[in-house]
């Protein structure tokens, strides 16, 4: 079993319940047990046109190995009906390994840590809201780069998500949550 984290983020259509949903999806993963996730934030795209995106963070506990929950990912993205028309195209879901374990790989199509999880508000923030003291390898700890993107516009929504992914899943049971895969 390996502690990974995962960064959600969406801006088109209903982009907070797209997160809400794949939390949902992720959660019904039997080779995933979600521990955690962040609340809900606004954020403003960068280096992108678009409306604002809705980012979240989750932590798992998952028997995949590394390449197998990115293929997963990316499978969910495209369930969500993600398009790739060009690079950082307004998306209805964005997947990333945040981080997977200690693990640092760098290879052409996955490179963990995540190489933007340092330098972006929208994924350090509530990463460290779910694990205050967490170390990215290679960077030290989380909470001490928090100071270089803090002119980064981020807003933490006051509703968290009210979705019963730790309780009503716990089980898997699929047919109670009213979301998930679609
Ligand atoms: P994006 O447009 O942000 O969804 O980027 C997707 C591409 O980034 C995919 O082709 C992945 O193979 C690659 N990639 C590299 N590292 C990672 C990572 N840690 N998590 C997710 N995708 C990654």
């Amino acid at each position: 079993m390996t502690v990974a984290y995962l960064g959600l983020g969406a801006n088109l259509g209903d982009a907070r319940q797209t997160l809400k949903d794949a939390v949902v999806c992720l959660a019904q993963q039997h080779t995933i047990a979600v521990l955690a996730k962040s609340s809900f934030y606004r954020t403003a795209p960068i280096d992108a046109g678009g409306d604002d995106y809705f980012n979240c963070v989750v932590k798992l506990e998952t028997t995949l190995p590394v390449r197998h929950l990115l293929a997963l990912c990316h499978r969910i993205e495209h369930q969500f009906g993600r398009e790739r028309p060009f690079r950082n195209a307004p998306r209805t879901l964005d997947l990333d390994i945040l981080l997977y374990g200690d693990h640092c790989i760098d290879e052409p199509d996955l490179i963990v840590p995540h190489p933007r999880l340092t330098e972006r508000a929208f994924a350090l923030v509530p990463l460290v809201e779910i694990d205050a003291a967490i170390v990215i390898p290679q960077h030290g700890r989380a909470d001490a780069l928090l100071a270089a993107v803090a002119s980064q516009r981020i807003e933490k929504m006051k509703s968290p998500c009210q979705c019963p992914i730790l309780g009503a899943l716990a089980g898997k049971n699929t047919e109670s949550s009213g979301g998930g895969c679609r």
